[in-house]
């Protein structure tokens, strides 16, 4: 099977160490005491990742595994629930925290824009009876980042648990997780992790984890009970058998994150670049502000189709790039420059083949946007633009 380059905001290119590391031979990880120690050392890893001490546990399944788990672990029967709507996954959290009896308040904010601190800090002087918040860090489908850096703190101040949805963002953007009073924050693997899908990466502070020791309800759900994760080391006991190859793949993805010290920059600096390239092209970004480092969402120009656009791409460049969903279904592309795909020779390659497509469906780009887009983050980053221009 042919696979072209896969530009997608998640998921990503996987790195060879990190496949490789995934055909090791299996233990029995129910059994084996060593294989509980590789799992505790992979999950204090990933706290250094996140910048928190509190309790990191690796779940066997896709992000929205983690996010189902912390609202079935959270609500009880008609529990209020602030919902912080500015986006697709944003708005979704209503479904799970439905499905578990809470009862849901919006706080709903235009989806063009980051949410506004001020305007919270107003909708919470007047209610803040909630038991916790949930909030997007990166709404994937629109682009827009949210900056979780003062909305939870503000939120903790009114006593409300935070639960943050960072999975097309950890490992792209800065996540201090205790700094930013962050109770419980979802990753996943095949995100800016670039390992492949299936793992859902949570972090679980005390107080996240007194509130579902003082339920007076049993929770809701066994595959989705973090609470089943509290002492698993303590008692050598996982509550289902975890997929030892998928952990061993995200453990040399871990490494490869911690060992990278310019990733963060690097991921800000292409971003950046991108945007630069594409609005000299002629293009319009479809956010106004809150521009996530990991995706660059653009507005399909008038009388393009965007699924032609991206066929053509594929089949004649071998470029994968995504469309969109829900009310952006048509409306615009996306350009994934998150994880292993947040390379110069990658993007600067991606933005070539968008080029070329976008004029052969009839868009005249006003300038070349694969060296506009080299220069920038070459103005930008001069000391590590040596380094990092090819995939390593
Ligand atoms: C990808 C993603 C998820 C998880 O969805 P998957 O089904 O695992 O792809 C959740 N939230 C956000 C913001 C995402 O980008």
């Amino acid at each position: 099977m042919r696979i072209p380059y896969i530009m997608t905001p998640g998921p990503t290119e996987v790195s060879e160490n990190v496949r490789i590391a995934r055909s090791i031979r299996c233990t029995n990880p129910d059994l084996d005491n060593k294989f509980y120690d590789f799992y505790k050392e992979t999950c204090n890893r990933l706290g250094k990742v996140l910048n928190t001490k509190n309790e990191v546990r690796v779940l066997c399944g896709e992000g929205i595994l983690g996010l189902e788990a912390a609202c079935a672990s959270l609500t009880e029967k008609g529990d209020r629930v602030l919902v912080i709507d500015n986006g697709i996954f944003g708005e979704g959290f209503a479904d799970f925290i439905r499905l578990y009896c809470g009862k849901v308040v919006f706080f709903k904010a235009d989806r063009k824009h980051a949410i506004n601190i001020e305007d919270l800090k107003e909708f919470l002087d007047k209610d803040n009876d909630f038991k916790y918040a949930t909030v997007v860090h990166c709404d994937t489908p629109s682009g827009v980042l949210n900056d979780i850096s003062k909305i939870c703190p503000l939120l903790k101040k009114y006593g409300i648990l935070t639960v943050v949805d960072s999975v097309a963002a950890m490992g792209g953007e800065n996540l201090e997780v205790d700094k930013w009073n962050i109770d419980i924050v979802i990753g996943g693997s095949q995100k800016c992790i670039s390992a492949p899908p299936g793992l859902t990466i949570v972090s679980i502070s005390k107080d996240a984890f007194s509130s579902m020791e003082n339920r007076k309800s049993p929770i809701g759900s066994f595959y989705c009970n973090l609470l089943a994760w509290k002492n698993y080391y303590e008692d050598k006991w996982f509550p289902y058998t975890p997929p030892v190859s998928d952990i061993y793949g995200l453990r040399e993805a871990v490494d490869n994150i911690l060992k990278d010290k310019e990733i963060l920059n690097r991921h800000k600096n292409i971003a950046s670049s991108t945007r630069y390239a594409v609005r000299k092209a002629g293009l319009d970004l479809y956010t106004e502000d809150g521009y996530s480092s990991t995706v660059t969402v653009i507005q399909v120009p008038d009388g393009i189709q965007d699924n032609k656009l991206r066929e053509y791409m594929e089949e004649n460049y071998d470029v994968m790039i995504a469309g969109s969903f829900g009310y952006l279904k048509g409306e615009v592309i996306r350009i994934g420059h998150m994880g292993e795909n947040a390379r110069y020779d990658k993007v600067s390659y991606t933005l070539y083949a968008l080029q070329q497509s976008l004029e052969k469906f009839g868009f005249k780009c006003a300038c070349d946007m694969s060296s506009c887009f080299l220069n920038s983050v070459k103005n930008t980053e001069n000391n590590h633009y040596k380094h990092n221009l090819v995939c390593q």
